[in-house]
């Protein structure tokens, strides 16, 4: 397999993306940990920090970042995918704007430790814009605004933009107005992710790739290669997880798909702006996300490709021509300088892992000794840290704040059986869609887009 080819992030980089020895045989280690995306290595980095003498093995089918961490949008944000009213429904107020906190504290976390690793990881902390572009989104904008307020949350977290504050920020097309935060970051993610595997390694961590587990069960994990005998294993495999003997209907894999353009030139940019590389997107139902790359390129994604019946995932997912062409067409109506249909260079995707509930969550069960994190949605970049300190937490048997949060032990239920799970996502994906293509139209607010948020109850 040409690891290249995943994604943009994964081709530029300047390392040979040679894999790492597989497992030699049968191990005995303190923790073994299955996948080395963000999830795993984080959990490694900070297990090996509080504990050098902790042995931690991670398995990897592939390479470190062949996953969602070698190819998402790289915003590295404090977006939850439980919305506050939805965590303060199940969990009170209190704690639901715990989690929120936390969450903007991981951002900061992040920066943290890649400047004290050398991660060079083209860090830029210039916040998300969120453009309004239609009556409804702006609708979105302000109710979005006023639910933060509602929570005791101030400008320094989310402010409203008039259209030309929004516009000075990024000048997209149409743009009526928007919201700020300064709570994320841009990053390149597949200098992330393989800076991470380094820096784990360089603390004493193990980590063998090409090497897939074929069954996670209480004190092992069991590879065709040997089996690792661990007091802890833990699961960090996210949109891969139904393969996994016993997960089928544990998360849905959900793909993301992108695009990037050639290196745009000065005077390209300064018609777009975002000089700060702030990431951005607008208020519509189905997310798109996009950021200005170090090198000047967009890198623009979406969802809206189909889910596949059984939750399957499989290379070839990554490459749906209709929305390519739909990304470049929404690429094109954002940035009309950039013509219609604008030139790109890549075109790629992968799985993301949706829980039924679309409550991520993080845990280990003390009996059996499997833990877990996952179930971020599309908000793994950030979130995927905070498991990882917490994880940590979890397994050396410190009560902290962060075992307090309350995505901690959350079991979210299981998917419905097929034909019920590819009918229902896959309609949810098609209401969606035409309901932004009516605002677009009618610039009214889509009900049946919001009924059917109100129905997912987040
Ligand atoms: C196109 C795209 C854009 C996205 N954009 C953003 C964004 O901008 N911001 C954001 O916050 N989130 C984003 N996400 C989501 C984010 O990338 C993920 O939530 C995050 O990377 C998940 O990290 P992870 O380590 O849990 O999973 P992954 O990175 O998917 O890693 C799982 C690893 O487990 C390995 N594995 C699976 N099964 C086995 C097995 N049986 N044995 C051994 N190894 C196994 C896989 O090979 C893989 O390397 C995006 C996702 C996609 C696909």
């Amino acid at each position: 397999m040409r690891y290249r080819d995943l994604s943009y992030w994964l081709s530029d980089l300047d390392e040979p993306l040679t894999p790492r020895a597989g497992l030699p045989g049968d191990t005995d280690a303190d923790v073994a940990i299955v996948g080395a995306g963000y999830t795993g290595l984080w959990t490694a980095y900070y297990l090996a920090e509080a504990d050098p003498t902790l042995r931690v093995v991670v398995l990897e089918r592939e390479i470190a970042g062949y996953g969602a961490s070698g190819r998402n949008g790289g915003w590295c944000s404090a977006l939850f995918p439980t919305s506050l009213p939805a965590l303060a429904r199940r969990h009170g107020r209190d704690r639901a704007l715990a989690m929120q906190r936390a969450m903007h504290a991981t951002v900061g976390e992040v920066g943290r430790v890649v400047a004290a690793e050398g991660v060079d990881c083209d860090w830029a902390a210039g916040g998300t814009v969120l453009l309004a572009r239609s009556r409804a989104q702006l609708d979105r904008a302000r109710s979005a605004v006023a639910e933060a307020r509602a929570y005791g949350l101030t400008d320094d977290d989310l402010v409203l933009l008039d259209a030309a504050e929004a516009g000075a920020r990024c000048a997209a097309d149409g743009v009526r107005g928007g919201t700020y935060t300064p709570h994320c970051a841009a990053v390149h993610p597949a200098k992330l992710v393989r800076g991470l595997a380094r820096a784990v390694e360089r603390r004493g961590v193990r980590v063998f790739e090409r090497t897939p587990v074929t069954e996670m069960r209480p004190g092992a994990a069991v590879t065709p290669a040997g089996v690792v005998r661990a007091p802890v294993v833990v699961r960090a495999t996210e949109g891969f997880t139904p393969a996994l003997p016993g997960h089928r209907r544990t998360v849905a894999p959900v793909y993301s798909l992108m695009v990037a353009t050639p290196p745009l030139p000065a005077e390209t940019w300064a018609r777009i702006g975002l000089a700060r590389r702030e990431t951005f997107a607008d208020h519509r139902h189905v997310i798109v996300y996009g950021q200005r790359t170090a090198d000047d390129r967009l890198a623009f994604g979406g969802r809206g490709a189909p889910y596949h019946y059984g939750s399957r995932v499989r290379p070839g997912f990554d490459r749906e021509p209709r929305v390519f062409g739909a990304l470049r067409r929404a690429l094109g109506e954002l940035f009309p300088v950039l013509g219609p249909e604008p030139p790109v260079t890549h075109a790629w995707g992968g799985p993301l892992g949706v829980a039924r509930d679309w409550a991520a969550s993080v845990g280990l069960d003390r009996g059996t000794g499997s833990a877990w994190a996952g179930g971020y949605v599309g908000d793994g970049v950030g979130t995927s840290n905070l498991a990882g300190r917490t994880l940590a937490d979890l397994i050396r048997g410190v009560e902290s704040d962060l075992t307090a949060l309350p995505w901690v032990g959350h079991r979210s239920p299981r998917w419905e059986p097929e034909p019920l799970r590819w009918l229902a996502i896959n309609a949810g994906l098609r209401v969606m869609s035409s309901a932004d293509a009516r605002e677009h139209r009618t610039d009214r607010p889509s009900r049946r887009a919001a009924l059917f948020t109100r129905f997912l109850g987040h």
